[in-house]
């Protein structure tokens, strides 16, 4: 699968100057909601990650996502493994599972993400899931930023992941960009302006 090739032909790996949340600039942004607003694209990545995770001999009862990344490539992963489908959400920036959501003790719950930068956020929700008495499996997303190692990649995590080492993680591949330091940003320095994404409708 050409990951980067759907991701181009959806319009969702954008091109320019941006202001990431983390401060830094980059040429390359990716709106993974815009490759998901085709259901027949989510079904087919969905259906290409649940595969990497059945042939792993991974058993999932449960995915959980977390708030708004994550959810419609968590659902379309718990549509094709026949799971079940719940989400966290942050409140006052603490993640919690609300809506009534219950998890059983030792359910076996797998996180999805649509983009694991730094994995952040999954480790949050994974946090959640496993205080209530649930065990984390794994962890998924259709993209990795190049800072986390895929199950079976040949190389190292870098210092940035926190996603713990000792579950898998299953994507379907990498987008390593540049990311810049304001101060030494080359595109800064050529004269144009990071925009935040999302600003422009974007
Ligand atoms: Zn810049």
């Amino acid at each position: 699968m050409d990951l980067r090739q759907i991701y181009i032909d959806a319009n969702a790996l954008l091109e320019g100057h941006f202001l990431l949340s983390s401060g830094k600039h980059s040429k390359y942004y990716l709106q993974s909601a815009k490759v998901l607003e085709d259901p027949k694209t989510a079904e087919l990545l969905a259906t290409a990650l649940a595969k990497m995770i059945n042939e792993a001999g991974i058993e999932v009862d449960t995915i959980c996502s977390p708030a708004l990344g994550g959810l419609l490539a968590g659902y379309e992963l718990a549509r094709a493994l026949g799971a079940r489908f719940i989400f966290t959400e942050r409140v006052n920036k603490t993640m919690t599972l609300r809506r009534g959501f219950e998890i059983e003790k030792d359910e076996k719950v797998l996180i999805c993400e649509d983009i694991i930068t730094t994995g952040g956020s999954a480790l949050e929700a994974a946090e959640v899931i496993q205080k209530l008495g649930g065990k984390i499996v794994g962890f998924a997303a259709l993209a990795n930023r190049g800072f986390c190692k895929i199950y079976k990649e040949n190389k190292e995590p870098k210092a940035q992941c926190k996603l713990p080492t000792d579950k898998p993680f299953f994507a379907l591949g990498n987008f390593e960009f540049e990311i810049y330091d304001p101060s030494s940003c080359p595109l800064c320095k050529d004269g144009s302006k990071a925009i935040k994404p999302g600003s422009r409708g974007n």
